[in-house]
């Protein structure tokens, strides 16, 4: 992987932990590439203990970097978004060596991900308070937001770099320091931003990347050490379960972007290509392993046919293969059991009466590699209507009218992302506006930007990620109540 980047100093492998480079004292764990199966990196394993030394560090350089003005914050974080697109192609490699996404994609996410970190700088300088008109003659009331703490984030793989700048970007802006947990899948993204951090002039302690392949006994030193007074995680529902639990001892501030299961809708009157092209995006970015992409998609029956016909020729033009050549459209999935979950969403829905028209098997290139799949005839009754698959199968359920098709994408524990696609108007503010979902996308099937509130309802999540309403998750309010 070394002989790929411009910039071999940004392969990392030790833990980056208040400016310092450390080797863990559970030695280390393995780091693969999932499209080719080969070990690329030994990352450092720490303790808990080593953890608790990270956030006493962080806790003891919160402190300063609260006091910074809101411009002196912004002009460091000014240089790590700069120092990140500056480097885009090195981190982009390392995402795809470790994750396996097409090259395409890294490049995109990793503007994606910093993206935050420029939309945070800015927002810096803007956290305003409030004065309100007192209760009394005598009485002023000013409204302070206050920086909360130590922020501590779990993250999973599927976006290992912006799932954390997502965090650390609103993090520091507001003036809190974060200890960063990336997946073990895919430490290395994780730790190059705990480099470019160095190299922005980021005091020391103020974000470190804590690599360990105990997750569990890492999530616990974060509910239950006091000196941490945040917790973000995105993740599935159960762990955000279990977080939730051990966060409760201590009355732990959580954001949580937990699983999805988004309905995908494509009403008669909609433009088809224009929802094909949609879904494709929607379903298969990331081969299906993103907490947004399309889970079930909804056909109106007078156009399901031909959009079934159009979305598997679409398919049938892309590519599937190694993320690190440029024209691979589906790279490998994450691990074997990515593999198992779709195989056993392709096998329920089969043995109920589903029809497997594209795909539908593992690819010969072996390994994690997955056919892009198409089911028909899917029902509510399938494994498929209530969970997520999170990989390359997109099951078509038919609907007759609108009513019928709101009841059944909203038939679900889950609320993150929901699609659908029409042209009439009063259908689409009545469709919009019952859709029971964190995030509707109308005529278009990516959503996520940084500029707008990215987050769930239900039991997909807590708090909102992105936009001004980002940074709230970050900050305490604090009433101080005057006497003149
Ligand atoms: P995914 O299926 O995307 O990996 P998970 O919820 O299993 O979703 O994992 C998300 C992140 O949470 C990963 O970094 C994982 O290591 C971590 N994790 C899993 N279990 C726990 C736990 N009990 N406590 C803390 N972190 C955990």
């Amino acid at each position: 992987l070394k002989s790929l980047l411009n910039d071999p100093s940004l392969l990392c492998e030790k833990a980056y932990v208040a400016g310092e480079w450390v080797t863990g004292d559970n030695g280390t764990f393995e780091v693969t590439n999932p499209a080719r199966g080969d070990v690329i990196a030994n990352v450092a394993d720490l303790s808990r203990a080593q953890v608790a030394v990270a956030i006493d560090k962080a806790h003891a350089a919160q402190k300063d970097w609260a006091k910074w003005t809101g411009k002196e914050r912004a002009a460091v974080l000014r240089r790590w978004f700069d120092l990140m697109m500056e480097n885009q192609e090195d981190l982009a490699r390392i995402l795809t060596a470790e994750m396996g996404k097409p090259l395409a994609e890294s490049r995109g996410e990793i503007a994606y991900g910093a993206s935050f970190v420029e939309f945070f700088a800015e927002e810096a300088k803007r956290i305003y308070g409030d004065m309100i008109p007192g209760h009394q003659r005598d009485k002023r009331i000013m409204v302070l937001k206050q920086p909360i703490g130590v922020a501590a984030s779990i993250t999973p793989w599927n976006f290992p770099n912006a799932m954390i700048t997502r965090k650390a970007g609103p993090a520091l802006a507001a003036g809190c320091a974060m200890v960063a947990r990336p997946a073990k899948e895919t430490p290395l993204s994780a730790l190059v931003l705990g480099e470019l951090a160095k190299r922005a002039g980021i005091p020391d302690g103020v974000f470190s990347v804590v690599t360990s392949s105990r997750a569990s006994d890492i999530g616990k030193e974060f509910c239950e050490n006091p000196k941490i007074r945040k917790l973000t995680f995105t993740g599935s529902t159960d762990v955000g379960r279990i977080l939730l639990k051990q966060a409760a001892d201590q009355v732990l501030k959580c954001s949580m972007e937990l699983g999805g299961n988004a309905p995908f809708i494509v009403f008669d009157d909609a433009d088809l290509d224009a929802a094909v092209d949609g879904a494709i995006m929607c379903k298969f970015r990331n081969n299906g392993q993103t907490c947004v992409c399309a889970n079930r998609i909804y056909v109106q029956a007078g156009v399901y046919d031909e959009f079934a016909a159009k979305l598997a020729a679409k398919l049938a033009e892309m590519k599937v293969g190694d993320g690190l050549e440029e024209d691979t459209a589906f790279g490998p999935l994450i691990n074997d059991g990515a593999v198992e979950k779709v195989r056993e969403h392709i096998d329920d829905a089969v043995s109920k009466g589903g029809e497997v028209v594209f795909g539908g098997s593992q690819h010969n290139l072996g390994g994690t590699f997955f056919q892009p799949t198409i089911v028909k005839n899917v029902t509510q009754q399938m494994a498929v209507a209530q969970e997520e698959t999170f990989g390359p199968m997109a099951p078509l359920f038919k609907f007759e009218d609108e009513d019928e098709v709101i009841a059944m994408a909203n038939d679900t524990i889950f609320g993150l992302a929901s699609y659908f696609y029409a042209k009439d108007l009063s259908r689409v503010y009545k469709v919009a506006e019952a859709l029971e979902y964190g995030i509707v996308g109308v005529n278009t099937g990516i959503i996520s930007t940084e500029v707008a509130p990215f987050g769930g309802v239900k039991q997909s999540g807590l708090g909102r990620e992105g936009s001004h309403y980002g940074i709230d998750e970050f900050c305490e309010l604090k009433y101080v109540c005057l006497s003149v």
